[in-house]
């Protein structure tokens, strides 16, 4: 494999081509797959490589590393999803800084995103994070909670509810993986039909967004396939 920062553009290459068999499979254009370079534990000096490569989607999970990338790189350009964990207490940072956030789970955390978001800004774009697995260190709502959930966060000022994220466990077998996003597909379809206009399924990684693209994933999050192992 090739593992140095040098041979991101090579690795990018190699990634956009299997994004484009994917789509050609589901008969999906690539461009309406948006690639979400996962930069976290990668340094800022990273994300603009990734930026001079034509990459502007770039998502990070911890709130102090993303903040201290994004002051170190130009302010106009890249557009940032936050995709880690959301604590109350990280919220402000996350409403004034981010574009996207992936992982909202609860109403009190899209409340508080909605009140801290800056007039002058536009609408942070939402996805409510789905639990499809029982797995007590992921957050997300379950699904028997995720209509009243979503009725409740469409109606908030200064958030644009966009679609719905998952995280399923690491799974090798294709099929496998394949009826998780399956299940997340249904339930997007399920709110579009009560009448919550959605465009955007956040799901699949470097190890499964084949699967994801071939069940209609919008936004693919890849970490590693792209600028190699984080380390240690
Ligand atoms: C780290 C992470 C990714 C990327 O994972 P890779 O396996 O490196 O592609 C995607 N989504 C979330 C939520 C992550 O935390």
């Amino acid at each position: 494999m090739l593992t140095g920062p040098q041979f991101l553009p090579a690795r990018l290459e190699k990634l956009q081509a299997s994004i484009a068999s994917a789509a050609l499979s589901a008969g999906r254009l690539a461009s309406d797959i948006t690639l979400i370079a996962v930069s976290k534990g990668q340094s800022a000096e990273q994300v603009a490589l990734a930026h001079r490569c034509g990459l502007t989607d770039f998502g990070e999970n911890y709130l102090q590393e993303a903040l201290a990338k994004m002051d170190a790189l130009p302010p106009v350009g890249l557009t940032w999803h936050f995709i880690g964990r959301l604590q109350t207490n990280k919220t402000r940072a996350v409403a004034e800084r981010f574009d996207w956030v992936h992982t909202v789970d609860r109403l009190k955390v899209a409340e508080r995103l909605a009140q801290q978001r800056p007039a002058s800004a536009a609408p942070l774009n939402v996805c409510l994070q789905v639990r499809l697995a029982e797995e007590d260190t992921k957050g997300g709502v379950l699904p028997a909670d995720l209509p009243t959930l979503a009725h409740a966060v469409k109606d908030l000022p200064q958030l644009r509810l966009r679609g719905l994220m998952c995280l399923p466990p690491a799974e090798p077998d294709p099929t496998i993986q394949r009826g998780y996003f399956a299940e997340l597909r249904r339930l997007h379809e399920g709110l579009i039909h009560s009448g919550i206009p959605l465009d955007a399924l956040s799901m699949g990684m470097s190890h499964d967004f084949e699967s994801a693209i071939l069940e209609g994933a919008t936004h693919i999050r890849v970490g590693t396939a792209l600028f190699g192992s984080r380390g240690p």
